[in-house]
């Protein structure tokens, strides 16, 4: 059993107050394979005084200080990979293919924070005054659980390149890898007090991380409904917050695009990380016209990719990470069925050989409207659906409508047309025929899907004050 029974405060593992603990259950057989105990508002208490005491020194360090820290941490999670992709593979089901690049990935946020910090312009003139970009203070970080070892070390990667210390509070669903990475942090010798580590819940260590008045502001990723809870919970202390949260992203395929390409890529998009991505583009558009071809495409690019154990090394798609998000996904895909889309593949139940776990069938619905509940909510799961449009217009106009503004997805031969329509499209992330992300420049949404950016550069201006001061010379 992988029992996790310590949280992190003051460069030590310590024995949480409260004694309230949750299973840790194997998606692929639900399982249980260990536990945590949960700490308490006392604890996030100790977690928060801790990082306050430590912001004293910390936020004098110097760049050269930092960065060497920011290497140090780098270097301690290259050190553990396999164990963290293990980790990755057990607790959330992600496929191994994908588990070693995962944690690559997260230790690339760090070193991407350090090439900013040794970047970063602290002070500058304008005019007669000096302008000095100052940390912001004690940092509470808040994660889902369906990346999170890269989300952890880029809200991380920026609080430390500013200067400010944290607490974290990792999801509940991710407490073993979250185990393992805190060691990490602690191998990499950093200040004891600087990071913190509390495990709990959302409602007891989460709330005292936004109402806590030592908490300078709050780095969050998660759902628009917590995020919107911690909006309100943060204003009575002012906290600055950060907010990267839900999406529901288009993927618009103009006529002209290469098919053959442009519809497997959108069914990836849409299917990555088990269809547990905040960016997955979930809405496909494409031309009225040319329905019947995209249905073949999309069904034969599920046909394509194996559902499997996580274990196996062939296996694209794994399980969803808890029976809950399984059930979920399920009153999805029947919504779908209830509300008459055409169901093109897949479809409700376990694919055949995997009823163990939280296995989903890859599914794909044509003829969606807009008033259907598959097309306006996040579901989190691998459910593509497809709309068409008469014209570009139309696109745009169905694309935007949304309360999301996350990631969007283009495909087109014309690349002047592929940039005026990423202009009118309400998203923070367009991706043009199939590219991938830039992991230094900023990420985070429009309208509800959140406030703030986050990587590189501008992850690390939302960490830090700025002050003006005039006559000194
Ligand atoms: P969630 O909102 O349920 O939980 C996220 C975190 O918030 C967890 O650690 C949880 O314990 C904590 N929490 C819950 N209630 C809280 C409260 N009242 N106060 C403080 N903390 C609280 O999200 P989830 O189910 O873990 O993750 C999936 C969601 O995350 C999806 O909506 C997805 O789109 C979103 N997400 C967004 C991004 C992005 O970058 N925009 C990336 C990944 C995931």
């Amino acid at each position: 059993m992988r029992n996790i029974e310590k949280i992190y405060i003051d460069g030590k593992f310590v024995t949480p107050r409260s004694i309230d603990h949750l299973d840790l259950i194997n998606p692929s057989t639900r399982e249980v394979f260990g536990r945590v105990t949960l700490g308490n508002e006392e604890d996030a208490k100790l977690a928060i005084a801790a990082a306050k005491a430590a912001f004293a020194t910390f936020s004098k360090t110097s760049v050269e200080e930092r960065s060497v820290m920011l290497q140090r941490l780098n270097d301690a999670i290259l050190d553990r990979i396999d164990e963290l992709a293990e980790a990755n593979i057990l607790e959330y089901g992600a496929p191994r293919m994908a588990s070693t690049g995962r944690v690559r990935l997260a230790a690339a946020n760090l070193m991407d924070s350090k090439e900013a910090l040794e970047q970063f312009d602290f002070v500058h003139m304008i005019g007669k005054a000096k302008v000095v970009s100052e940390p912001v203070g004690v940092i509470g970080i808040i994660t889902p659980w369906n990346a999170s070892y890269s989300q952890i070390t880029a809200k991380l990667g920026a609080a430390i390149a500013a200067g400010c210390t944290v607490v974290i509070k990792p999801s509940e669903l991710s407490a073993l890898q979250t185990q393992l990475l805190t060691e990490c942090f602690h191998a990499a010798d950093i200040p004891p007090g600087v990071i913190n580590v509390v495990n709990g819940l959302g409602t007891t260590v989460g709330a005292e991380l936004t109402r806590n008045p030592d908490v300078a502001m709050i780095n969050f990723t998660g759902s628009t409904r917590v995020g919107k809870e911690i909006r309100r919970a943060t204003v009575d202390s002012m906290k600055r917050v950060t907010l990267e949260l839900g999406g529901k992203s288009p993927n618009i395929v103009l006529d002209d695009a290469d098919f053959a390409k442009a519809i497997p890529a959108a069914v990836r998009s849409c299917y990555m990380n088990n269809g547990q991505a905040c960016v997955a583009g979930t809405r496909l558009f494409v031309p009225a016209h040319r329905l019947e071809e995209v249905k073949k495409l999309a069904r034969e690019t599920v046909e394509s990719m194996k559902v499997g154990l996580p274990t196996e090394a062939d296996t694209i798609l794994g399980p969803l990470v808890t029976e809950k998000q399984y059930n979920q996904v399920q009153r999805y895909i029947l919504s779908g069925i209830q509300e008459g889309a055409e169901l093109v593949i897949g479809g409700e139940g376990h694919p055949q050989g995997l009823e163990e776990g939280n296995f989903v069938r890859p599914t794909v619905f044509a003829n969606v409207t807009e008033e259907m509940t598959i097309a306006k909510e996040e579901i989190f799961g691998p459910v593509l659906s497809i709309l068409t449009f008469k014209n570009e217009e139309e696109a745009v106009a169905m694309a935007n409508n949304t309360d999301y503004g996350l990631g969007a997805y283009i495909s087109t031969a014309n690349l002047e047309k592929a940039n005026e329509l990423a202009s009118r499209i309400q998203a923070g992330v367009v991706l043009i025929n199939g590219a991938g992300f830039e992991m230094k420049a900023p990420f985070g949404g429009f309208k509800h899907s959140g406030i703030g950016r986050e990587y590189g550069i501008y992850g690390l201006e939302d960490c830090l004050e700025t002050k003006t001061i005039t006559g000194f010379d």
